[in-house]
């Protein structure tokens, strides 16, 4: 028999991203000034610190400067400043460039970063200044004592995919403290049952999402301009589905290059790697491409439904911060900003909870009049209305967006219906606008790669000797119902061939579950149509390897 252990915290940070790091840094050094010790801890699902963290990304240091403050050190230099701004409408064949940038894409005073380099360089700090991180602990399970989170237990590890244990068993971890801080990222396990749990939601419009799909390329030296930042719309996505392209000219001679596709499209037959696919062989970016050499890939899900969508974001005993309360804008395509200062606002309200001995929804409600009442709200006001604009498609979303710049965020219609990602989804035999053309993509291991291949490249290892930890609640819906109604739509979705169905025996076609591909991307969770796929923590240590990213 093998006892749980159970350790105790003053504060708990669940997940290492940019808003954890920049949170418990700020915490560290109130209590610093103070003249207090505390006991802050973090644990993380990686086995080191940035190796999940995957970002576009074009940062605005304005809450990293408040990092370095906090710290008392210069600035890394960890990123490439911004030069030139450029915005491309695409058809399938042209590029045609607008004469001005959109005031929301213009990136002067922003860097190019990778958000891997810059969590790991945050981890660092964090733990120069006596946090304590734990690599490889993923929450498992939330620890209530009633409807207070009294803290997080870890996973288990050594358990084989049959459920029992192995030689190497070793039991989660109870941690147990005054408040616990939920950061982890996007469509998060645990904060998706807090959420639920406590109605989180109430009264709030749905969270919405996009999936970013996104490769580093290192290219030839003639095709490289330093600090040069170019976003698309148009080609491959069509008038009916939100989304866009970006390529970043990033240091060393690499090239950050992605596509982001909104999960409210309607067409089951998208396949997002496909998209990708097309995307990269535009004319405008194969000529960048050629010559060139692939070295990364990955994907995430991000969270687009802005102020509206934002859950409850403090209780007793808790907060959310980052991606997971929806601390991004989505129209300048930017969080990384908002998710630090989510953490550093949230670090503010629990010293104080803390020094006032009283963790109570009440007391843990400073953080968010601390965000009402400073440049949080104030950036995501103005954006409010912004991706429900866009339900009516690319060209009703971009009058709504002019409207909403000359009406300080509202346009035309304040706070609209929006509904979750899953119902938008039509059927395989309805009349859909738009519908993607299943002309077959030919990889070509040059431009484009099969999925297989970018999965490679993702360095993404799972032990294959574990329980899987894709949950599909009724396998015999995928089989029967979706197979016909949406033609199993979780093959194209999945950017990372989790998903197939296989005639394991003649004439019957049944799900399987490649799990140890997944790179924790999220988009099942969001977009399966019945809602009977949850995502949850595998054993910690396994995932992708973003370093660079
Ligand atoms: Fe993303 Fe889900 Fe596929 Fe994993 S299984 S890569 S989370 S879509």
């Amino acid at each position: 028999m093998v006892n749980e252990e159970t350790l105790e915290a003053d504060v708990l940070y669940v997940g290492a991203g940019p808003a954890t790091l920049a949170s418990a840094i700020r915490l560290s050094k109130l209590a610093k000034s103070a003249g207090r010790t505390l006991n802050i801890a973090l644990i993380e699902k990686a086995k080191s610190a940035g190796v999940h963290q995957l970002s576009g990304a074009v940062m605005d240091p304005s809450s990293f400067r408040d990092v370095l403050s906090d710290l008392g050190v210069e600035d890394p230099n960890l990123g490439t400043r911004v030069g030139d701004d450029h915005f491309y409408f695409l058809s399938s064949t042209q590029a045609f460039k607008l004469p001005f940038t959109p005031p929301s894409l213009r990136n002067h005073g922003n860097y190019i970063i990778s958000l891997s380099e810059l969590t790991a360089w945050l981890a660092q700090k964090a733990e120069q200044q006596g946090i304590d991180i734990f690599f490889g602990f993923p929450g498992q399970e939330i620890l209530f004592e009633g409807d207070r989170v009294a803290g997080v237990k870890t996973g288990n590890k050594g358990i084989g995919r049959d459920g029992n244990r192995k030689s190497n068993y070793e039991p989660g971890v109870k941690i147990r403290a005054k408040v616990t801080v939920f950061g982890e990222g996007v469509r998060g396990s645990l904060t998706k049952v807090l959420v639920s749990r406590l109605g989180l939601d109430e009264g709030r419009r749905a969270q919405v999402y996009a999936t970013g799909l996104k490769e580093i390329w290192k290219v030839l030296p003639e095709k490289h301009t330093l600090g040069c930042v170019m976003h698309t719309m148009g080609f491959p996505l069509g008038s009916s589905t939100f989304g866009g392209g970006f390529i970043y000219h990033a240091k060393n001679g690499l090239v950050y290059l992605g596509l982001v596709v909104g999960l409210d499209y309607e067409d089951p037959t998208l396949d997002l790697h496909g998209t990708f696919s097309r995307f990269k062989q535009h004319p405008i970016v194969r000529h960048l491409l050629e010559g060139g050499e692939m070295i990364r890939y990955g994907a995430k899900a991000i969270p687009e439904g802005g102020y509206y969508s934002m859950p409850r974001y403090w209780g007793d005993g808790f907060v959310i911060v980052g991606d997971g309360a929806s601390f991004l804008n989505s129209c300048r395509l930017k969080g990384i900003h908002l998710a630090m200062k989510s953490g550093q606002l949230a670090a503010e309200a629990i010293f104080n909870a803390i020094e006032k001995n009283d963790c109570s929804q009440t007391m843990l409600s400073r953080y968010r009049d601390l965000v009402e009442g400073g440049s949080v709200k104030h950036e995501l006001w103005g954006v409010r209305n912004f991706h429900q604009g866009f339900q009516s498609g690319l060209w009703g979303g971009l009058i709504q967006f002019s409207l909403q710049i000359l009406s300080g965020g509202r346009g035309l219609f304040e706070n609209p219906k929006i509904v979750e990602d899953h119902l938008h989804l039509g059927k395989v035999q309805d009349d859909i606008k738009g519908r993607w053309q299943h002309e077959k993509i030919v990889f070509d291991d040059k431009i484009t790669f099969t999925k297989t291949t970018d999965v490679f490249r993702s360095g993404t290892i799972h032990h294959e000797d574990q329980p899987v930890h894709l949950h599909v609640s009724d396998t015999e819906i995928c089989r029967t119902k979706c197979a016909q109604e949406f033609g199993n739509p979780c093959e194209r979705f999945c950017p990372a061939n989790v998903y197939e169905m296989v005639e394991k025996e003649p004439g019957r076609r049944e799900l399987q579950i490649n799990a140890s591909n997944c790179v924790h991307c999220k988009t099942c969770d969001i977009k399966d149509p019945y809602g009977i796929i949850t995502w949850v923590t595998p054993e910690g240590g396994g995932g992708p390897d973003y370093t660079g990213m």
